[in-house]
């Protein structure tokens, strides 16, 4: 085993489970924790309310620039903010802009842990160890479902997985930092496996990692 800081890259798909294993692995090792979807969701709601034009590369750019006092706003977490979220974080320079905090977040010297989509590939990729969480779409469509239902938020279970979908497609198949796994990662599948059982794999491969 290394001296090095411990940093642990966790990469997926939407509803994939992987902000909760990756909060429970920053609980489990004592390291601090970056969701850094929230970056990209905060810039979505900088242009939301500047009535900026998420076509333009531009007025993205400067949505980006300007996410301080955003980052725990309850709007960051519906639909209309991750789905403007996912069409800009296509933009190199949106993605450009947000890239130093999340370096200088993995390079603490405690070690971190980062969730999002280009962790292991571009954020940190000398990572300790890296997972790339997924689960079929239609469980992840299910799960955002029950998600929305309980905060009240009407919406049909066949809609939601159209914008499962819609996402992986443009998540995938950006030519900016695609959500791909890393070649180094350890795949985790929680279709079948309830949140603590996907912890308890989750901490599971990251000790195989550190014994290795
Ligand atoms: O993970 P979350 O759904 O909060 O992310 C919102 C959107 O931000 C994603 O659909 C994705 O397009 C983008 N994102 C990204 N790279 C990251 C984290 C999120 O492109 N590291």
């Amino acid at each position: 085993m290394s001296d090095r800081p411990l940093v642990i890259a966790v990469d997926g798909p939407a509803a994939s489970g992987k902000g909760t294993i990756a909060k429970g692995l920053a609980q489990h090792f004592g390291l601090p924790h970056l969701d850094t979807g929230k970056l990209y969701r905060a810039a979505a709601l900088a242009l939301l309310r500047h009535d900026g034009d998420p076509e333009s590369e531009f007025s993205a750019v400067r949505a980006a620039q300007d996410i301080a006092g955003l980052l725990d706003d309850p709007e960051l977490k519906s639909e209309m903010v991750g789905g403007i979220a996912s069409r800009i974080s296509a933009y190199p320079a949106v993605r450009a802009a947000l890239l130093e905090r999340q370096r200088e977040f993995a390079a603490q010297p405690s070690g971190a842990v980062l969730d999002g989509r280009d962790i292991g590939t571009v954020i940190a990729p000398d990572a300790t160890a890296k997972l790339f969480v997924t689960a079929s779409s239609e469980e992840r469509a299910r799960r955002r479902h029950a998600e929305l239902s309980a905060s009240g938020l009407p919406v049909h279970l066949a809609d939601v997985l159209i914008d499962i979908r819609a996402r992986d497609e443009r998540d995938s198949h950006r030519s900016a930092a695609p959500l791909v796994q890393a070649g180094d990662a350890l795949l985790l599948d929680t279709t079948s496996l309830d949140p603590a059982a996907a912890l308890a794999e989750a901490i599971r491969l990251v000790e195989s990692r550190l014994r290795s």
